[in-house]
């Protein structure tokens, strides 16, 4: 056994190189499928089309920068909150 001893130096650079980098990923959190619990933060609207019924999910940050989206049934529909969500 001759090349064990880089172990700690490994890990000392792994955690010092990838723990900063999933800190920023853009995705942001990604806990919370295994707690059983219910998400928490990013709150996702339920949108339904009046016309067609089509039912999407979205953030209110989307909402806020993109505006209310239309639905392709009909090319003019705007998909409105429906707050009777779950
Ligand atoms: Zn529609």
């Amino acid at each position: 056994m001759t090349a064990t001893i880089a172990s700690d130096e490994l890990n000392a650079a792994l955690i010092a190189g990838v723990i900063p980098n999933l800190g920023s990923y853009p995705h942001g959190q990604l806990t919370g499928i295994h707690s059983g619990k219910k998400k928490q933060g990013t709150r996702m609207l339920k949108l339904e089309c009046p016309t067609c019924g089509m039912v999407i999910r979205t953030t209110k940050t989307w909402l806020e920068q993109t505006g209310q989206p239309i639905c392709a049934c009909d090319g003019q529909s705007v998909f409105e909150e429906d707050e009777g969500g779950e």
